[in-house]
C-alpha cells in the first residue's frame, strides 16, 4: 500500500481525475485518505487531497509525494464520498467540491509551527529538537530525522500541537494555565515553610491547597491578587507548574447565556415532534416538513428533537439563513445546550471559523448552528439535520459547486440513517408538493404558542394615494398608524423591499406592469436601448411612452433606497428616532448586533431595513409593521417572484404582535389585487399554493419540471450567440421529445464586465442521462474554453436566473 490516489488542485476541466503518487517511506505509517498533500505536477508543486491508498497503479514511473500537510485527515470517508457525489451532481470539479467543504484556512497552504504543550519531558529526540524552546518551525521538524508517526503520536497525546499560521495571526490560541505540582498536604507543608511576609505567595499556595484543578493564569492573578513573579517563584520551587492549553476563540461568551429548560409542548408541537423522535430513536432516515406559522414554536421542536439526539450520543446540524443567524437565534441554542454548540457564521474571522470547525472535528461540540456551508460539518455520528426557513434561496450556492444544502442534507441523512427536518411558515412549492405526495412527512402547526391571532393586515392602494395628491412614499394610513404607535411608546418595523429596484416598468396611475405575452414574467427595462425585454424567450418591445392600459404618461421604471426613505422619514416625522439597517450600515463586524440591541433597548422608535429585518427577529414592543412597496419583487424576471413576495410578506408580518401587545401590518402596494399580496394578507398558504401551482403547470416551471441553465459568456457578441446556439442544437439531439430547450436568449444581465452573456434553459421531466450528455457537450468546447476566453457555466438547479 504505497501508492496514493490524489485529486490535485488544478483548475482545468481536463484534469478532473485522480493521479497516482508514490508514498515515501517516511509517510507510509501516517498517510490516510482525506489528508492534504503536496505533490509535483509538471514543473510545479501543488496541493491535493488523498482520496485512496492502494498498492497498484496503471502507470509506472510514479513521482513521489513531496509533503503531507495534515497529521489527521481533514475530510472523513463520508465527506470524501459526498464531495465526489456533489461534484458529479453539480457538474463541477472534484477539487472544487472538496475545497468547498473546508474552512478557508485549510484551502491554502499555510506555514506551520510546532508548539510544546507541557513542561514534562518529551521524548529524547523531541527534547533535542525543541532545545529549550516552546515553539519551533515545522521545517525544523521536517529537517530532523524524527518520523511523522512519532509526531502524530505526540499530537494525539497533546504534548505537542501543530499550529497553522494564518497571515501572521495564530489560529490556535494557547493560554497559560497553572496547576499544583504536588499533593495538597505537601503544599500545606510548604506553606508552613514560607515566610509570613510572602503574602502573595502564601495566598496563591492556599488557593491550590483548596483547588487541585488547573486554572487560567490570569484568573489566578485576579483571585489571589498575585502576579507572574509570584507564580514564577512557586514554579521554581516546583510547587506549581505551568501548562499551555489550546483554547478556542469564542465569539460568543458561553457564560452570558441563561440556561433554558424544555417547555411543555402544545398539542400541535407534540404531534409534530413525536414522529421525528421515533426516527431518531430507530436510527431511520426520513424527511419531515414542519409547516408552522411564525410563532408556532418550531424552534422549540428543533431543540427537543436535538436533546433526544444528544441523549443518544449523536450529533446535530442546524442550518439557518445567514441573515437570521442573529444573537437572538444563537441564544436559543446556546441557552439550551451551552458549550455543546458551535456556530458557523460568515461574519466570523477566518481564525474564528477555523476554531469552530476544529471544535466539530475534535468532537468538542455536538451541535452546530450555521449558515449553508455548515452542512459539511465533519461530524461522524449525525442524529438529525434541521433546515430552518427551508424556503430561503441562500441555501443554494451560486458559485461552484452550485449545490443546494437541502440535497446535501438528504444525502448525509441517508448515510447516517437520521431524519432531516425542513421547517418554514412558507415552504417552497417544491417541498410542499413533495409533502402532499407523501415523499416528505408533513407536520402542520397553524396556531401560535401564545394563542394570539396573527396580526391584521391592511392593504393600502398606493394608486389611490397618488390620486388624492399624496406623492410621498408614506400613505396616510401608514403615517397615522406610525404616529399613534410612537405616542403609545410602541415600536415599528419598516420594510423596504429593495431587491428588485429599477428594472421593471410600472404605471403609477393604474399599477399596470408590462409582462411578456409568452412567459408570464415582467419585462426588464434596458436603459441603453430603451427597450423592454423578456429574459426567458427573447421577446422585446420599445419602452412605451404611455400606459397601454390607461394611457397615462406616468409609466416609468422603479427604484428607491433605504437612505432615501430615511431622509423622507426625517422630514415627515422629525421626532421619530430611526435605526436604518441595510448592507451599508451593517458592513462592519458586530454592527448588525449593535443596531438590533439598541432597538431592543428601545433607543429607537422605528427599525427601517431591507430583507434582513424580516427574519427571525422577536421584539416584544413591536406592534406595527409597514411594508413600503410590496410589489418591487413581484416583477423581477423570475418565475419565483410571486412565491418570494408571498414568503417575504408572511415573514415580515410575523414580526408584529408576538407577545402581549396586538400587532398590525400595513402593506403598501400598487397592485393590491395580486394574489400573492391578497393571500399573504389573509395568511392563506394553501390557497396560494394552489394558485401558484396552476401557474407553474401552465407555464411549465418547477415543481412540474426540473430546470437546468447553461450560461455562455465571451467578449464577442456574435461568438456567444453562435456557441449558445450550437449547445442548444447539440442538446436538442440528445434529450427526450417532451424536454424543452429555450434559447439562446440573452441573460437578464446581458453584458457583464465587457462580456456578453447568453443562456440556454432546459426544462425536463425525466432525463436520466442529462448530466452525462451535458458533460459530453462541454467537453467538445473544452479547447475553445481554454484558448479563446470562453466561459460556459452549468447550473443544474438554477435559482438566481441572472
Ligand atoms: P417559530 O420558530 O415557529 O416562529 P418560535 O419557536 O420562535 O416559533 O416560538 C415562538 C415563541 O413561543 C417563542 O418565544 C417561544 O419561546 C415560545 N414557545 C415555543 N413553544 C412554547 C410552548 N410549548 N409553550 C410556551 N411557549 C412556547
Ligand atoms: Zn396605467
Ligand atoms: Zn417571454
Amino acid at each position: 500500500m504505497n501508492i496514493a490516489r490524489v485529486i490535485v488542485d488544478v483548475q482545468a476541466k481536463t484534469i478532473n481525475q485522480t493521479f497516482d503518487y508514490l508514498i515515501p517511506v517516511r509517510f507510509q505509517d501516517i498517510l490516510a485518505e482525506g489528508m492534504r498533500v503536496i505533490v509535483p505536477f509538471g514543473p510545479r508543486k501543488i496541493t491535493g487531497f488523498v482520496v485512496g491508498i492502494t498498492s497498484t497503479s496503471d502507470f509506472d514511473k510514479l513521482k513521489e509525494i513531496i509533503d503531507v500537510l495534515d497529521i489527521y485527515p481533514v475530510l472523513t470517508k463520508e465527506l470524501l464520498e459526498l464531495g465526489k457525489w456533489m461534484a458529479e451532481d453539480t457538474l463541477t470539479m472534484y477539487i472544487t467540491a472538496y475545497q468547498a467543504m473546508l474552512p478557508q484556512v485549510l484551502k491554502a497552504q499555510y506555514k506551520k509551527e510546532l508548539i510544546r504543550n507541557t513542561d514534562e519531558p518529551l521524548s529524547k529526540e523531541f527534547e533535542f529538537l525543541f532545545a529549550g524552546r516552546d515553539v519551533i518551525s515545522f521545517e525544523e521538524f521536517e529537517g530532523s530525522s524524527i518520523s511523522y508517526s512519532k509526531l502524530q503520536k505526540a499530537v494525539q497525546e497533546t504534548t505537542i500541537s501543530i499550529n497553522y499560521l494564518v497571515k501572521s495571526r495564530i489560529t490556535k490560541k494557547l493560554v497559560t494555565f497553572i496547576e499544583p505540582n504536588k499533593e495538597s498536604y505537601q503544599l500545606e507543608e510548604s506553606l508552613f515553610d514560607l515566610p509570613q511576609n510572602a503574602k502573595k505567595q502564601r495566598a496563591t499556595l492556599a488557593y491550590f491547597i483548596q483547588n487541585s484543578d488547573s486554572i487560567e493564569q490570569n484568573k489566578l492573578f485576579h483571585i489571589t491578587n498575585s502576579n507572574r513573579t509570584v507564580v514564577k517563584a512557586l514554579i521554581d520551587k516546583q510547587l506549581l507548574k505551568e501548562i499551555k492549553k489550546e483554547v478556542y476563540r469564542n465569539p460568543y461568551n458561553d457564560d452570558s447565556f441563561e440556561r433554558t429548560l424544555p417547555l411543555n409542548l402544545t398539542e400541535q408541537q407534540e404531534q409534530a415532534l413525536q414522529p421525528i423522535k421515533e426516527k431518531v430513536s430507530n436510527s431511520e432516515h426520513d424527511v419531515f416538513l414542519v409547516h408552522g406559522v411564525t410563532g408556532s414554536g418550531k424552534t422549540e421542536i428543533y431543540l427537543q428533537a436535538i436533546q433526544d439526539v444528544l441523549n443518544e450520543g449523536k450529533e446535530a446540524i442546524v442550518l439557518v439563513p445567514e441573515i437570521s443567524l442573529t444573537p437572538q437565534m444563537v441564544n436559543r441554542f446556546k441557552g439550551r445546550f451551552g458549550s455543546e454548540v458551535a456556530v458557523m457564521h460568515s461574519a466570523l474571522s477566518n481564525g474564528e471559523k477555523y476554531d469552530e470547525w476544529r471544535k466539530i472535528q475534535t468532537k468538542k461540540v455536538s451541535v452546530v448552528v450555521g449558515a449553508r456551508s455548515a452542512i459539511f460539518a465533519p461530524f461522524e455520528n449525525i442524529g438529525i439535520i434541521i433546515i430552518d426557513e427551508e424556503h430561503e434561496t441562500t441555501y443554494k450556492q451560486e458559485d461552484q459547486p452550485r449545490y443546494h444544502a437541502r440535497d446535501v442534507a438528504i444525502k448525509r441523512g441517508l448515510y447516517h440513517h437520521c431524519p432531516v427536518v425542513l421547517g418554514s411558515a412558507t415552504p417552497t412549492l417544491e417541498s410542499f408538493a413533495r409533502a402532499k405526495k407523501g415523499v416528505y412527512k408533513l407536520a402542520t402547526l397553524d396556531k401560535r404558542t401564545n394563542e394570539k391571532p396573527m396580526p391584521d393586515v391592511e392593504i393600502v392602494d398606493m394608486r389611490e394615494e397618488l390620486h388624492t395628491g399624496n406623492r410621498s412614499m408614506f400613505s396616510t394610513q401608514l403615517k397615522e398608524s406610525m404616529e399613534s404607535a410612537i405616542e403609545r411608546g410602541e415600536q415599528i418595523v419598516l420594510l423596504l423591499n429593495r431587491r428588485g429596484y429599477s428594472t421593471f416598468v410600472m404605471c403609477r396611475d393604474c399599477g399596470h406592469v408590462k409582462q411578456c405575452p409568452h412567459c408570464d414574467i415582467a419585462l426588464t427595462y434596458h436603459k441603453r436601448s430603451n427597450q423592454l425585454k423578456c429574459h426567458y424567450c427573447s421577446y422585446e418591445e420599445r419602452m412605451p411612452l404611455e400606459c397601454p392600459e390607461c394611457q397615462s404618461d406616468s409609466i416609468r421604471y422603479f427604484g428607491t433606497g433605504t437612505q432615501r426613505v430615511e431622509e423622507s422619514l426625517a422630514q415627515l416625522m422629525p421626532h421619530a428616532r430611526v435605526i436604518r439597517m441595510d448592507v451599508d450600515t451593517t458592513r462592519k463586524k458586530g454592527s448588525h448586533e449593535k443596531l438590533l440591541k439598541s432597538f431592543a433597548d428601545k433607543q429607537a422608535d422605528i427599525l427601517l431595513g431591507t430583507q434582513m429585518i424580516a427574519k427571525g427577529l422577536d421584539f416584544a414592543n413591536v406592534t406595527l409593521v409597514g411594508v413600503l412597496t410590496a410589489d418591487s419583487m413581484l416583477h423581477l424576471p423570475d418565475f419565483r417572484s410571486s412565491e418570494k413576495t408571498f414568503q417575504l410578506l408572511t415573514q415580515v408580518s410575523g414580526r408584529a404582535g408576538r407577545h402581549e401587545l396586538l400587532g398590525k401590518v400595513i402593506v403598501q402596494t400598487y397592485t393590491p389585487e395580486h394574489y400573492s399580496i391578497q393571500l399573504a394578507s389573509s395568511y392563506d398558504f394553501h390557497q396560494f399554493f394552489n394558485a401558484e401551482m396552476q401557474i407553474r403547470r401552465t407555464f411549465r416551471y418547477p415543481p412540474y419540471v426540473y430546470l437546468a441553465l447553461i450560461t455562455v459568456s465571451h467578449p464577442n457578441h456574435v461568438k456567444v450567440v453562435q456557441i449558445t446556439q450550437r449547445i442548444a442544437q447539440l442538446l436538442t439531439k440528445v434529450v427526450a421529445e417532451e424536454t424543452i430547450i429555450l434559447g439562446p436568449t440573452p441573460s437578464p444581465i446581458s453584458r457583464m464586465k465587457d462580456r456578453y452573456r447568453y443562456q440556454c434553459m432546459i426544462k425536463y421531466k425525466n432525463e436520466p442521462n442529462l448530466r452525462r450528455n451535458i458533460k459530453k457537450i462541454m467537453d467538445q468546447f473544452a479547447d475553445e474554453v481554454r484558448k479563446e476566453d470562453l466561459l460556459i457555466t452549468v447550473d443544474m438547479q438554477p435559482y438566481h436566473l441572472m
